[in-house]
């Protein structure tokens, strides 16, 4: 909260639209009694906020707002008057050390955290065999990573610790080291993570895509539009005689996809998307990862985000 208040006490504009994560959420009535006591007045987008790379510049239009402040996640979009609020997640500080420590023994370990815990590893730096990497352009804060961005992990390392909760950040570490990795609870429990089988269930998806018909999914939340990819998607399926079409959505829900005569989808928004709902899909939806893969362009697995289909030969 006070990183809210200090940001609020140094942007000008009056009208704010508060954008907050769903495990925020239960804080909206504070963080709007706080900035309206400061003079502010406030809209709650109340729309899924899936990360930094989610900011509703149209809403803030529409409500007449001066300025967005973004909480709870790294600043990712240089915008004008888009503000990121960072939060704090608490944490059991004397007990994750612990726990590193018995989970390092002699071996070097790669330490990463979701963001909200990344003021952790500085409480945890000096563990001997720890190393922190630097974040990626995707997000850009020392040791933290994001489900699209594990740059923080290109260290050489033995383990991974990731400190933090949920699966798909640890998901994507293990996908793209394929290095041990251990998942630190705030409290300071831990558990080793593998997911050899959701990498099994993808794989198995890549592979029964047989239909020729694909459609390119483009979504238009600000920093997950990765339109010029698609295009080259779209081309690049051409030429290997598929018959793509382009779909544009914010979000994704499968009722969206309801009477499109396509035989499976390649979304080129949040990579979480296809991964984390691929049960609620009755379709294939494949990352442009996977379809690369598929096409044979990309020779590993990966959960990244590509920006550009690599160039390839005589089809570059
Ligand atoms: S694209 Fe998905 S994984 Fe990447 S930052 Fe946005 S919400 Fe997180």
């Amino acid at each position: 909260m006070e990183e809210l208040v200090e940001l609020a006490r140094k942007i000008e504009g009056r009208k704010i639209l508060l954008q907050v994560p769903e495990g925020l959420k239960h804080h909206v009535d504070e963080m709007v009694d706080v900035l309206t006591k400061m003079g502010k007045e406030v809209f709650v987008d109340i729309d899924p906020t899936y990360g930094s790379c989610d900011i509703r510049v149209n809403e803030a239009k529409q409500v007449g707002a001066d300025v967005i402040i973004h909480v709870g996640h790294a600043p990712m979009l240089k915008l004008p008057n888009v503000y990121y609020a960072y939060w704090k997640k608490g944490a059991n500080v004397d007990a994750i050390r612990e726990t590193v420590k018995q989970l390092v023994k002699d071996r070097i370990a790669c330490l990463v955290s979701s963001v909200n815990y990344a003021w952790i590893l500085d409480h945890l730096r000096d563990i001997r065999g720890v190393k922190i990497g630097k974040g990626g352009w995707r997000i850009p804060v020392e040791g933290a990573v994001v489900g699209c961005d594990t740059t923080a992990c290109n260290v050489d390392a033995d383990i991974n610790i990731f400190v933090g909760d949920g699966y798909f950040h640890p998901l994507a570490v293990w996908v793209n080291t394929r290095r041990r990795t251990f998942l630190v609870y705030p409290d300071g429990r831990f558990e080793e993570v593998s997911f050899e089988g959701v990498i099994r269930k993808r794989l198995a998806i890549i592979g029964s895509v047989e239909g020729r018909r694909v459609g390119i999914i483009v979504s238009s939340k600000y920093g997950q539009n990765r339109r010029e990819l698609a295009e080259e998607l779209y081309h690049l399926s051409k030429k290997r005689g598929y018959t793509p079409s382009l779909y544009v959505s914010d979000y994704l829900e499968p009722s969206y996809l309801m009477g499109l005569r396509d035989d499976f989808f390649v979304y080129t928004g949040c990579p979480r998307v296809p991964i984390d709902d691929m049960e609620r899909y009755d379709k294939p939806i494949l990352t442009p990862e996977e379809f690369l893969y598929k096409l044979g362009v990309l020779k590993e697995y990966r959960i990244g985000w590509i920006t550009r289909v690599p160039p390839q030969g005589d089809e570059a």
